[in-house]
């Protein structure tokens, strides 16, 4: 007898159920953040398996779609292959993040495998996906996977630009892990081609891809502090180590690869480990030590066998003829060469050969890549009209809260200084009343001209109300910012007004610390109080 037979008819969600109970709590056990990949395949299993009994269709799928990306984690790429695209069909259309994994598995695995027609398909879904989430996080991250595949194929410039130009346009906002795979795998492209351009007298690029994998591999190192690394946390410093070394600077690749070295052994990730070896050995050939350099390639190309992985292997190859050269051993450097000539050629082959089988249009990517990149322009305009006076075009209060949030936050010990200071009109009300309300709007727009011609870009300038302006000083101490002010007052007074008007500002200055601005604000107006009161025109510093 079926478990379901011995059910109520009708099973629902509200039901309590004990095998409901139970597929939750195997659900919750698969999806746990730090659960084993071989447990959270067993409990994926059993979540599917009651999902099926209990004829809840989407709670099975989503035990599924946990299934395949235990089985990523496992390696186990040709099961993902076959079991992941069933499951993206099928999964509920509410749940993005899991069909997100689903494509990226796919994608990872297919270009593994050498299926580029569905890692393509895989990707492109993920950009389409991008492009109406408007999430930069995801336009790099689906970047990444399309470049990843184009790697693959062989098409290593076309990678490069694709996600060059990606890091390009969404990763200015902040640091986030798709930023930190991104840059990396932009130094890694980097490398790569830097390595296929060795001694063939294209120096000029390969010196300009060694300078953007290093910038991109620094950048990379930093980010590696702020967000969680997991495999990053080695690959990272072993490709800029790599790229330091081929750049020549010795002492400095050093104990970045050891440090990679390091990590990929304490953490088990084998692939990194032999990969950082090979960037050792040729750090001891660059070094002079040609015998060191040969012990350490052949003990490699001995642990990989003719499996491991390719790119890898060759370069062992390639490392062993070299030190075998510089020791005078002909025969066994003609071996080595022999060796990396004949899996390069494999290498080549296969990539002819899975290119042929897809019809990629470099248009398709551009294109995908042009319309988010207009979609992300317009959200941009929009914000920034969001935060714009319109009278004269200044920010305004939302901009100065803004800004203020962003350059108040490091509120720590060497905090660097800051001035607020507020501007009022002196008077205005007598403009409006003398001149009328038009000719007060053009005194209010050639005030903020003035503001705007008398500072510098980086200060931040916002109208705070009707005729009341906010000018904030960043890095400038209180005597600085006094100056800028009286200068300013002086524009103002100075200024040939229309009508033989006479005018005249107010301002009050108050400097961080406090780095809040309520506080700030707070004190700058009783400054501005106290000019106004002394008999206005003038700036008062508390
Ligand atoms: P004080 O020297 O004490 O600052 O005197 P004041 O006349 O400048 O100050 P008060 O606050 O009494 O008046 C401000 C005036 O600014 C009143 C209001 O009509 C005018 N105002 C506010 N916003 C605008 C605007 O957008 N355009 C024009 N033309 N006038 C405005
Ligand atoms: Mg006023
Ligand atoms: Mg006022």
């Amino acid at each position: 007898m079926t478990v379901s037979a011995r059910l109520p008819s009708a099973v629902n969600a509200t039901d309590a159920h004990p095998l409901l109970d139970e597929l939750q709590r195997a659900l919750a056990a698969t999806s746990a953040p730090d659960v084993l990949p071989a447990a959270g395949l067993r409990e994926a299993r059993r979540a599917a398996a009651q999902a099926r009994e209990l004829g809840r269709d989407d709670d099975e799928a989503l035990a599924e779609s946990w299934a395949c990306t235990h089985l990523s984690r496992m390696g186990r790429l040709a099961e993902v292959l076959e079991q992941a695209a069933p499951v993206v069909v099928r999964l509920p259309p509410a749940l993005h993040e899991r069909r997100r994994e689903l494509l990226r598995h796919i994608t990872l695995a297919a270009s593994e495998l050498g299926r580029f027609d569905l890692a393509l398909d895989a990707a492109q879904e993920l950009m389409g996906m991008a492009q109406s989430s408007g999430r930069p996080d995801d336009a790099l991250a689906a970047s990444f996977l399309l470049a990843a595949c184009l790697e693959r194929m062989g098409d290593s410039w076309q990678a490069l630009r694709l996600l060059a130009d990606a890091v390009a346009a969404y990763g200015v906002d902040r640091p986030s892990y798709p930023l930190l795979v991104a840059t990396n795998a932009v130094c890694a492209i980097c490398l790569g081609l830097a390595h296929r351009l060795r001694d063939t007298g294209d120096d000029t690029e390969r010196t300009a891809l060694l300078a953007q994998g290093c910038r991109e591999g620094e950048r990379a190192l930093s980010l590696l502090h702020q967000v969680r690394g997991d495999t990053y946390d080695a690959a990272v410093p072993g490709n800029l180590g790599e790229v330091l070394l081929l750049q020549g600077h010795l002492a400095q690749a050093k104990p970045l690869l050891d440090h990679a070295l390091g990590v990929a052994r304490s953490r088990g990730l084998q692939a990194h480990q032999w990969r950082v070896g090979t960037s050792l050995a040729d750090w001891h050939l660059a070094e002079g030590d040609a015998a060191a350099a040969r012990m350490r390639a052949l003990e490699l190309i001995d642990q990989m066998g003719p499996e491991g992985p390719q790119q890898t292997v060759i370069r062992a190859h390639d490392s062993a003829y070299r030190s075998c050269r510089a020791l005078d051993l002909l025969d066994e450097a003609l071996h080595h060469l022999e060796q990396a000539e004949r899996l390069e050629r494999k290498r080549s082959t296969g990539q002819l050969r899975s290119q042929s089988q897809v019809f990629v249009t470099r248009s398709e990517a551009d294109r995908a890549h042009a319309d988010a990149a207009r979609q992300r322009q317009r959200a941009a305009e929009f914000a920034a009209a969001a935060e714009r006076d319109s009278l004269t075009g200044l920010g305004n209060r939302r901009h100065l809260e803004r800004r203020c949030a962003e350059l108040l936050a490091p509120a720590v010990g060497d905090a660097p200084p800051l001035v607020l200071a507020v501007l009022d009109i002196d008077h205005f009300k007598q403009v409006n009343d003398r001149y009328g309300h038009l000719m007060g709007d053009q005194v209010l727009v050639q005030v903020a001209h003035l503001l705007r011609e008398n500072t510098r870009g980086s200060d931040v300038l916002a109208r705070y109300g009707g005729e009341e302006f906010v000018i904030v000083l960043p890095g400038m101490t209180l005597a600085g910012a006094a100056e800028v002010c009286e200068r300013l007052r002086e524009r103002v007074h100075g200024f040939g007004w229309p009508l033989q008007m006479a005018l005249s500002v107010s301002i009050g200055l108050a400097a961080a610390p406090p780095h809040d601005l309520t506080a700030l604000l707070g004190a700058a107006d009783r400054a501005l109080y106290s000019a106004k009161s002394g008999g206005r025109n003038r700036i008062v510093a508390l």
